[in-house]
Formats: structure tokens, C-alpha cells, sequence
């Protein structure tokens, strides 16, 4: 995690006046590192750190701010600035329509899903889409996108056998200026790498058919690759806008950073599965945030409200804003964590957390600890339980006796239920909706 690596680099510098070239060398190798590991191209991250360096050196070390999260903070704001910005990074509809969208990209990067998904998000815009397979080469291509269409409810065009991809894509803008469909989605043919056969082909329809917006489908997993693919097409077609699929899996999304940077056109959409809602409009900061590995605390909290009883969680937040989190409490806020997935993974989606995951291994309760733990717990008395501060050394000795543990087995469990009370009061404080701010420290 890069937010933890920055901070123990940074935890010298607490005190020094300035930041100077000497005293951030070595988080700016981490920096490095960290993109480099996340795929972002090698040449996209020489020009990024030494940008970051020249914001950097000069800085005066906050006080209030760990130096690495200062950093942490430069390196986030440029790496959002290096995609676009907070930017409307929203598609181009507003020409006379049938505003024409063309797909492109290498064979299976997902254009065909993707067409699919895009006339979906489309028609949620209260547009009336239609799909247009422009793949004659495999065989089941059109078949393909017809049983999108079909699944959808959105219309296919419908193209005669034989008939040139160029002439499909005109004779389907016509039809579609002639039928009401105000949105055209192109779904190209791919092949396997760039040839000049295929760029020919895209360039003819192109032409002819006058896309408001050429939108390279680029495979998120295939990293390098896909900046250097995404260069070819650009040269030949002017790409506008990049949507990246497969970002479900686990590529940590640098190749969409690199994208930018080569071509200049920003991703606007993002596809997370194969089903065919599974697109989102890509927000910058979310993917900054999974690069960085401070997390995506969006993520986070909807899978704890799915998974959270509501009503416990209330009865917790407000035992916590009192200040009256107990054992008790923090046996039934184990539980809830358990039914969340493992402790490290629920950690690991609260940015600055990751020093608490480091923390906290261990402490994933197994069904056998949580026996344990509910056994010891049982056999305090209520004021134990309401106060762990009264827990002294025979208390601890008769617990151990009543629940078949160890003392040890007690001061580890009162020493990581304080650790808890010590996070949840911090968690509580913020808020979800600034979480982000205060954790990541951002403004
Ligand atoms: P095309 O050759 O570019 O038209 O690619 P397809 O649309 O046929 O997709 C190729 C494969 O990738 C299919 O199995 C899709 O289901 C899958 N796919 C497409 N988009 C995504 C995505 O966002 N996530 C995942 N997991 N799979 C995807
Ligand atoms: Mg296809």
C-alpha cells in the first residue's frame, strides 16, 4: 500500500522545515514503484514523478499532515489532473441526430458486450439506440450482437449477407435517420493486433459514416498492451474516448492512465463484468484511489450496507458516538464483520487503513476464535463487560478459569477490542461521505 510506504519514508521528515530533492528521493521511488506496479506505462511515470517533484520540493512539511500523506495528496491530485480531471468525461450526444458512436479495438476486448451495455446506458438516458454489427469476418459475430440486442430489447440492424461492413454502417445511419433513432452504435470487427487491412476498413467507415465519437474498447487486463494498441488506433482514426472493460478482474487499471496520456482522449466509461449493466461511467478519483491502493471507499460501504444489519449498525454508531462501546458490542460487531468477508479485504477498502490491516492480521476470527472469544467474553461480569478498565490481573485469571483460555488469550482480546473501539471511533467521526477526506488526507 503506498499510502503506508510513503508514511514510514516520510516519518523522519516530521519536523524538517521543507521538502527538499534529498529528504523525498526515496518516496518518490515508492511513487515509481507503486505505478509501475499498477502498469502504468514506464515512460508515463518518468514525466509523472519528475512532475511530482517539482510540486513537491519547496513544499513546507505540514504540521498537521504525515509528510507522506502530503504526498500521497500531491501524487492523488496529479494523477487526476493526468486523467482528465473531474472533468464532464460524458459522451457527445448533444449534435442532430442519429448521433453515430463508433466502437474499435482488437478482437475480444469486448466491443460487442460493450455495444450492448452502451445502447443500455443509452436508452436509461431516455435515447432510442441502435445497434449495428459491423463485424462480417467471424462467423457468429452478428448473431452475437443480435442475442445482445434481443436480450436488451434494443434493435439490431439488420444487414444482408455479403454486404460490405462499409455499406452496413451507412445503409444503418440511413435507416436510422428514416426510423427515429437518434443514437447509432458502431460494433466494429477486431483482429488479434493492428493491421493495415482492418485500419483501412475502419477508416472507410469512418468516413462514411461520420462518428460524433471513435471509442477505443480496451481490455484493462491486457495492461502494456493495450497503451501501445491504443496508440495505432489513434494514429489512424482519432480516437475521442476510451471505455475500459474487464476492470472487474484484478489489473489495477494503470494501462487506463497510460491510455491518456498517449492518446489524449479520456476514458468515459468503465466495464466491471460480463453482464450487460455491468458498465459505469468512469470516475477518475475511483481509479486513482484502487492505483494508489488507498481504496475505494464507494465499494466499501455499499457492501457493508448490503451486508450490515441496519439497525444493529445504528444501535453501534450510537453507542459509539456516546462513547459507550463495549465487549458486548464489539462481540456483535465481530459477528457482523464476519458475515462482511474477511477482515483484511473490508480493511483494505478504507484508505490509510492498511497500517490497521498490518495491525489486525490475526484478528480475523475464525469460527473457533469466535467461540473463544464469545466464550471469555460470556464469562465477564456485566461491569466487566461495560468497563474493560476494571479488568485487572485476578479478574483476568478468573475469566481465563470460566471460559477455558489463557490470560494471555484475555489481554490479546482486550488489547485488540481496544484497537477496535480506537478505529470505530475514528470511523464514526468521519462519515462515509468523508471517509475519503480525512483518511486519505485530502482537503
Ligand atoms: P469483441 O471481440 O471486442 O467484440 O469482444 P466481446 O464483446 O465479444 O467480449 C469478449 C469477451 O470478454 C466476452 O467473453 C465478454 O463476455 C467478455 N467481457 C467483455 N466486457 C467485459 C467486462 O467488463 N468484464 C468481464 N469480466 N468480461 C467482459
Ligand atoms: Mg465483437
Amino acid at each position: 500500500n503506498l499510502s503506508d510506504k510513503l508514511e514510514s519514508v516520510f516519518k523522519k521528515l516530521r519536523g524538517q522545515g521543507v521538502m527538499t530533492e534529498d529528504n523525498i528521493k526515496d518516496a518518490l521511488r515508492e511513487v515509481r514503484l507503486a505505478l509501475l506496479e499498477a502498469d502504468v506505462n514506464f515512460k508515463v511515470v518518468k514525466d509523472f514523478v519528475e512532475n511530482v517533484r517539482l510540486k513537491a520540493v519547496g513544499t513546507e512539511v505540514m504540521q498537521s499532515l504525515a509528510p507522506g500523506q502530503q504526498v500521497v495528496r500531491i501524487v492523488h491530485d496529479e494523477l487526476i489532473t493526468l486523467m482528465g480531471g473531474d472533468q464532464d468525461n460524458n459522451l457527445d450526444l448533444a449534435a442532430k441526430p442519429p448521433v453515430v458512436l463508433m466502437l474499435v479495438g482488437l478482437q475480444g476486448a469486448g466491443k460487442t458486450t460493450t455495444c450492448g451495455k452502451l445502447g443500455s446506458w443509452l436508452r436509461k438516458q431516455k435515447r432510442r439506440p441502435l445497434l449495428v454489427p459491423a463485424d462480417v469476418y467471424r462467423p457468429a459475430a452478428i448473431e452475437q450482437l443480435k442475442t445482445v440486442g434481443r436480450q436488451l430489447n434494443i434493435d439490431v440492424f439488420d444487414s444482408q449477407t455479403g454486404q460490405e461492413p462499409v455499406d452496413i454502417c451507412s445503409a444503418a445511419v440511413r435507416f436510422a435517420e428514416l426510423n427515429g433513432f437518434d443514437t447509432v452504435l458502431l460494433d466494429t470487427a477486431g483482429r488479434h493486433q493492428i493491421d493495415d487491412f482492418l485500419m483501412n476498413e475502419l477508416e472507410r467507415i469512418k468516413a462514411a459514416a461520420q462518428p460524433r465519437e471513435i471509442l477505443f474498447v480496451a481490455d484493462a487486463m491486457t495492461g502494456q498492451e493495450a497503451v501501445t494498441v491504443a496508440g495505432g488506433f489513434n494514429d489512424r482514426l482519432g480516437i475521442t474516448g476510451v471505455i475500459l472493460s474487464k476492470l472487474d478482474g484484478d489489473a489495477k487499471g494503470g494501462a487506463a492512465l497510460s491510455i491518456k496520456a498517449v492518446t489524449g482522449a479520456p476514458v468515459k466509461f468503465v466495464g466491471l463484468g460480463e453482464k450487460l449493466d455491468a458498465l459505469e461511467v468512469f470516475h477518475p478519483d475511483r481509479l486513482v484511489s484502487r492505483i494508489l491502493g488507498m481504496g475505494d471507499v464507494l465499494t466499501l460501504v455499499e457492501k457493508a450496507q448490503s451486508a450490515l444489519d441496519e439497525k444493529e449498525t445504528a444501535r453501534l454508531t450510537q453507542k459509539l458516538k456516546k462513547n459507550q462501546f463495549d465487549l458486548e458490542d464489539f462481540l456483535a460487531q465481530l459477528q457482523q464483520i464476519k458475515k462482511l468477508g474477511s477482515l483484511e479485504s473490508i480493511m483494505g477498502m478504507i484508505p490509510g487503513m492498511g497500517k490497521m490491516v498490518k495491525q489486525m492480521q490475526g484478528a480475523q476470527p475464525s469460527e473457533k476464535e469466535m467461540k473463544r472469544i464469545e466464550a471469555i467474553i460470556r464469562s465477564m461480569t456485566p461491569a466487566e463487560r461495560a468497563d474493560h478498565g476494571i479488568i485487572n490481573g485476578s479478574r483476568r485469571l478468573r475469566i481465563a478459569k470460566g471460559s477455558g483460555t489463557t490470560v494471555q488469550e484475555i489481554n490479546l482480546l482486550l488489547k485488540r477490542f481496544t484497537e477496535a473501539q480506537k478505529m470505530m471511533k475514528q470511523l464514526t467521526k468521519l462519515g462515509p461521505k468523508n471517509l475519503m477526506k480525512g483518511m486519505g488526507g485530502l482537503p
